[in-house]
């Protein structure tokens, strides 16, 4: 009996696959990083279409692990969300991005405003407006430069409970966007009813937006439904001065993307900045 338990625990380790020890050895790891401060947030330039202006940033977390390099957040985000991990993580981003913003705009650099995004569970999290209005005051950083950036399919699931929480929020005076619009179950009535004041087009319909017509199509509804709702609207993904081009003779306010910035540390953000002052 004692051989074949023996057997089967090594059955079990066996067939767990590499990427399911990887998993486990990550999570650690994971809890590591956060006590040791390896956790990095990169910031990337949202632009207005008409002025060629900064609008604001969104931030975006890394990790610089010692033996990965950096790391992004789609190898350690939905692991984060498993775990529980994504609170006391997603805690510390809005924090860190708040209090550098802050600092930016004491050094009178005045970027707008910074994104930041929430997973479900941190925001479904019992008293997360708390925890929003804790690290503004803690920081000092005006609501108003503050937009937190929800998914759609995480606002449509409980949407009622959405309202209440995008109420709090709104009432605080920080804005609230719509993330990965189109790849959802939108309710439209429910949506009309978010107090909201941004839907961000997801990149799948703007990758091909200025040859594909299907993209097309739907790009086009996403920004005249904007609209038509008095929303801004911004464009994830632009890469090529022809995606930009089609936006902007549709009427999209923002884009985002690498044709403008790749998301950069807070040291090549500032270089950025100060580079685009002396044109
Ligand atoms: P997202 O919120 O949709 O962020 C946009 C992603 O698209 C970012 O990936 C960004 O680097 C990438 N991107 C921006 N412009 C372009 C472009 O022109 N082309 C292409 N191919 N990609 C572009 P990233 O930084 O790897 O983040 C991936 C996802 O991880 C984010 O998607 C978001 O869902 C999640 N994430 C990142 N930071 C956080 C965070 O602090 N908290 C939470 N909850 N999630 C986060
Ligand atoms: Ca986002
Ligand atoms: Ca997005
Ligand atoms: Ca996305």
């Amino acid at each position: 009996a004692k051989a074949a338990g023996k057997n089967r625990a090594q059955f079990y380790v066996s067939a767990m696959s590499d990427s399911a020890v990887n998993y486990l050895l990550l999570e650690n790891d994971l809890r590591r990083a956060l006590e040791q401060n390896e956790l990095r947030v990169f910031y990337q330039p949202q632009v207005d279409l008409n002025t060629g202006r900064i609008t604001g940033l969104e931030a975006l977390v890394r990790w610089q692990h010692k033996d990965r390099g950096l790391m992004s957040p789609v190898h350690f985000i939905p692991l984060a969300e498993e775990t529980g991990l994504i609170e006391p993580l997603g805690a510390w981003v809005l924090e860190q991005a708040c209090a550098r913003f802050q600092h930016w705009l004491a050094a009178g650099i005045d970027l707008c405003k910074v994104a930041v995004n929430l997973s479900t569970r941190q925001f479904r999290q019992e008293g997360f407006e708390h925890t929003v209005a804790q690290v503004l005051r803690k920081t000092g950083l005006p609501a108003q430069c503050l937009e937190l950036e929800i998914t759609e399919s995480s606002a449509m699931e409980n949407a009622a409970n959405t309202i209440n929480m995008l109420n709090c929020l709104s009432d605080m005076g920080l804005s609230l966007a719509i993330d990965d619009f189109g790849t959802g179950y939108s309710s439209l009535a429910y949506l009309q009813r978010f107090p909201i004041q941004k839907l961000k087009i997801d990149r799948s319909f703007i990758t091909n937006v200025d040859r594909d017509d299907q993209e097309a199509a739907i790009a086009k509804s996403i920004i005249d439904l904007a609209h038509n709702m008095s929303l801004e609207v911004i464009a994830e993904g632009v890469e090529r001065a022809s995606q930009c081009q089609w936006l902007g003779e549709r009427g999209c306010d923002q884009v985002q993307g690498y044709f403008y910035s790749k998301p950069l540390s807070e040291e090549a953000l500032m270089n950025l900045v100060s580079d685009s002052e002396r044109v």
